[in-house]
């Protein structure tokens, strides 16, 4: 093993811990700052790792790096198998922990069963990913096929780096990905996404009326993919609802419109400064409001309320456009659109007006779409693009990526739960996510490959209170090595 070059680092800290290996690795890479963002050293380590092996390699602009091994003896005429897993982790820490995440390594401890970190983020995800996959690539033990070993650098963030990833000299034909954070869990499917924006603009005007702030608050909010299905509301949705309540008790000018901070996130407040003929008629349309949304969250997001107040405003868009915009904001398609067929509990389509901004003499709207059937997720953009333009709205698609669908057949999939009934003695369960992995971009990119994400236990990720299970990283890396001895 190579010597650590940063401070902060206290070797043998996982030294008893089996497999040897791996947690040898790992706490090399624990050694090493590796923040989204801050992944160059990290990179740099991994080719070092290469050259010491004297395995070929490539490192590209990004920062991801692809080290390859020959198939072992037997192997040689065997698909090649992708092992894959990011080398970023999301750079986390307690208010009153003092360590510099840009510059020092953590501070391991072993409590049980468990790997955390003090203060900070283990960034067992994916570290462990890494750290098997080096383990597998400097044994002279295991079995294989030829390898690819995919390191990504911005998955939290984008993916960032498997979207840069040129992937024409690849050839693998079976992808197992690293970055799953339960054990017994086989992931095969993932939604693809696309972000959708859209644009009112018009000119100012003196306002007649009187200004109102109307707020939207008490919201729960949550992950727009994972936590779509659970019925709760958005608060930008409920900003269009009240608006368009109030415009159907009083003639409604808008001035300014702003809620949510991310795409990805069920939006929990949301505000607008509006002006009105009547204010007493808006009051009451507002106290109605949360009387229905009272009894229609109860049980789901019980908290929400919608508040006026007095405001001060000069200009604001003409009543066509204030019409325009709030009928698009009451119409548009938002939450869980289509449940699959093939996944119970499943959601297969949705959308979520994930924020709400004005600049100038624009109104913008941000949503993010999600499928794991490609042409839906495509219609749901293209049903926000026509309700848009006939509202005299622009809509922009960016950023989109492939959903990884669910292969009926897959010789990956079926190999690894003969694998694992052979270790463990039970039945893998099989899952699809409505939510972004790299194995969505990576398959869009290589099309017909065959892939799986896997993980060991980790809990509370992206928190100072991560852990990584012990025994739970025995079992998923045995797999995997006995996984890479039967795809011969
Ligand atoms: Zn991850």
């Amino acid at each position: 093993m190579t010597a650590p070059v940063f401070k902060g680092l206290i070797m043998g800290v996982l030294s008893n811990l089996e497999p040897k290996e791996v947690f040898g690795y790992f706490e090399e890479i624990c050694g090493i700052p590796h923040g989204s963002g801050n992944t160059q050293a990290i990179s740099d380590y991994l080719v070092k790792f290469a050259m010491d092996h004297k395995l070929r390699f490539r490192q590209d602009e990004a920062g991801n790096v692809v080290i390859f091994k020959p198939a072992t003896e037997g192997y040689e005429n065997a698909d090649t198998v992708m092992l894959q897993g990011h080398m970023d982790m999301v750079a986390e820490q307690d208010p009153d922990c003092t360590k510099d995440m840009m510059t020092e390594g953590l501070d391991l401890f072993v409590d049980g069963d468990l790997v955390g970190a003090r203060g900070t983020t283990l960034g067992g995800d994916d570290g462990i990913a890494v750290a098997m996959e080096l383990a597998i690539l400097a044994s002279h033990e295991a079995e294989h096929p030829d390898l690819e070993c995919v390191f990504t650098v911005g998955e939290e963030i984008g993916m960032v780096g498997a979207r840069a990833l040129d992937t024409s000299d690849l050839k693998a034909k079976y992808m197992l990905n690293l970055d799953s954070e339960a054990d017994g869990i086989f992931t095969v499917s993932c939604a693809g996404a696309a972000r959708v924006v859209v644009r009112f603009s018009g000119g100012r005007e003196t306002l007649a009326g009187k200004a109102l702030k109307l707020t939207v608050g008490g919201l729960a909010g949550g992950h727009s993919g994972e936590e779509i299905h659970k019925g709760r509301a958005n608060a930008d949705i409920v900003l269009g609802r009240a608006m368009f309540e109030i415009s159907r008790k009083t003639e409604l000018r808008l001035v300014e419109a702003s809620g949510g901070t991310k795409d990805n996130a069920i939006p929990r407040e949301s505000s607008a400064i509006i002006a009105v003929s009547d204010v007493k008629a808006a009051e009451e349309a507002v106290s109605e409001l949360n009387h229905n949304l009272g009894n229609e969250y109860r049980v789901t997001d019980s908290g929400v309320w919608v508040k006026l107040e007095p405001a001060e405003a000069e200009a604001g868009f003409s009543r066509e456009l204030s019409e325009r915009i709030v009928c698009f904001m009451f119409t548009v398609p938002n939450g869980v659109q289509v449940m699959s067929a093939d996944v119970e509990g499943l959601v297969q389509t949705s959308t979520n007006l994930g924020q709400i901004y004005t600049e100038e003499d624009s109104v913008y709207f941000s949503f993010l779409t999600r499928s794991s059937v490609n042409s839906q997720r495509d219609e749901t953009v293209e049903r926000i693009e026509a309700l848009a333009a006939a509202l005299g709205g622009e809509a922009e698609v960016g950023s989109a990526y492939s959903a990884w669908e669910y292969k009926a057949d897959s010789k990956l999939r079926d190999t690894m739960i003969e694998a694992y009934k052979a270790l463990n003695g039970r039945e893998p369960k099989v899952e699809a996510l409505h939510a972004g992995l790299e194995c969505g971009i990576l398959s869009g990119k290589m099309p017909g490959l065959d892939a799986v994400s896997i993980g060991p236990d980790l809990t509370d990720i992206h928190t100072p209170r991560e852990r990584l299970h012990i025994e739970s990283t025995g079992r998923i890396y045995k797999l995997t090595i006995e996984t890479l001895k039967r795809l011969r």
